[in-house]
Formats: C-alpha cells, sequence, structure tokens
C-alpha cells in the first residue's frame, strides 16, 4: 500500500509569500494530477506559534539567515512564517484538498524546529505521521512539495529510517537554495539512503 504525502503546500511557501519557494506555484498541477493515482494522501503543514525559535524576528540583533544554537541543535533563522491559524499557514488556493486525508502539523513547539513531517529536529517528538501511515497498512511512501533541501529532504530521511521505501517526485519539489545546487545535494543525499527518484510521469 502506497500514500502521497504532500509537504508544506502553503501560502507563506508560495512565490510572494512570507518564505517563498521561486516557482512552487507550478508545482500545484502537477501535485493534482497525482493526487488521484493514491487513495491515500495526506499533507503536513509548517505550524508555528508566533515566538518560534525559527524566526530571526525573535532574536535581538540577529538576522534571517544567520545560524545559532539552540540546545545543542543548529538553527538557521527564516522570517516569519506559517504563523498557526493564519492565512499564511493554510494549503495553497487550488490544490486538491477534498482527497487529503489528514493533515499533519510540524514546528508547533515554540522552542524547536522542524523540518521532517515525521520528527522535530532533535528527534525527540512525533508528529503522528508515522504511527499512521503504519496503521493504514503503508509501506511505500510517494513525497512530493516544499522545500527540496529542508522539508522534503528530511521527510524523506525519516521515512527511510523508519523502513518505508520512498519514492520523491523531482518535478514535483523545488528549492529554497540558500546555496547554490543545494537542491541537487539534497535529491543525492535521498538516493544515497535508498529513495527512488522519479518524474510525476513515471508514478
Ligand atoms: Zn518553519
Amino acid at each position: 500500500m502506497r500514500a502521497f504525502v504532500i509537504v508544506d503546500m502553503q501560502n507563506d511557501f508560495m512565490p510572494g509569500g512570507a518564505l517563498g519557494v521561486p516557482q512552487a506555484d507550478q508545482l500545484i498541477p502537477i501535485i493534482n494530477r497525482l493526487i488521484p493515482q493514491f487513495s491515500l494522501v495526506v499533507a503536513t503543514q509548517d505550524w508555528h506559534p508566533s515566538n518560534h525559535v525559527s524566526f530571526a524576528a525573535n532574536h535581538q540583533g540577529k538576522k534571517t539567515g544567520e545560524r545559532i544554537r539552540v540546545e545543542g541543535e543548529e538553527q538557521i533563522l527564516w522570517p516569519v512564517h506559517c504563523v498557526r491559524n493564519t492565512e499564511g499557514a493554510a494549503l495553497v488556493e487550488g490544490l486538491q484538498k477534498s482527497q487529503i486525508a489528514c493533515a499533519f502539523f510540524k514546528g508547533t513547539d515554540e522552542m524547536i524546529d522542524s523540518y521532517s513531517a515525521f520528527f522535530d529536529n532533535a528527534h525527540l517528538k512525533s508528529t503522528g505521521l508515522g504511527e499512521y501511515l503504519k496503521t493504514h497498512g503503508v509501506d511505500e511512501v510517494v513525497i512530493a512539495g516544499v522545500a527540496t533541501d529542508y522539508c522534503v529532504l528530511y521527510s524523506v530521511l525519516d521515512a527511510l529510517q523508519l523502513g518505508f521505501r520512498v519514492v520523491v517526485v523531482t518535478d514535483a519539489c523545488l528549492a529554497i537554495n540558500v546555496e547554490p545546487d543545494d537542491d541537487k545535494r539534497a535529491f543525492a543525499a535521498m538516493q544515497a539512503k535508498g529513495a527512488k527518484l522519479l518524474l510525476s510521469s513515471q508514478v
């Protein structure tokens, strides 16, 4: 049984959003074409409290892109984004939502960030997604969304570690690319750990 996991297709990650991923709106029709191919579709949403540790604005004198250490973990500072229950945190308009069975929220704890759809960055708390997929008999996870070099990457690595077979739909993912070619390195890292990279036409 396979499931489709749509990562963070939220307004703030779209072009013009608080943390816009270039051209991410162009993923919407690709993802919409994939959705009907699955009997189980779930979505993730970055879902922060306004005092979240990942927001540069919450650290006096710090700027977006700076790195700090929080309880031993490196934290990159981002602009304020995906504050829970705001329009920016909502799933993007145009996404075919009627077939999305469940949304899983991440980054909900003020003191720790969560790139992965499965666990926070320190692997302390589960979002419930792994348990949900196993309860539903899922053994293969197909992943698409944003951003390739953060939330998609860490979701894929955790899914593999949890024992799922993982397919990444490369043309249904886009990256932030803080450094040039972060996306290429991310795809290579996923593949090296056992993920299969496919185009949407091959899924
Ligand atoms: Zn976030």
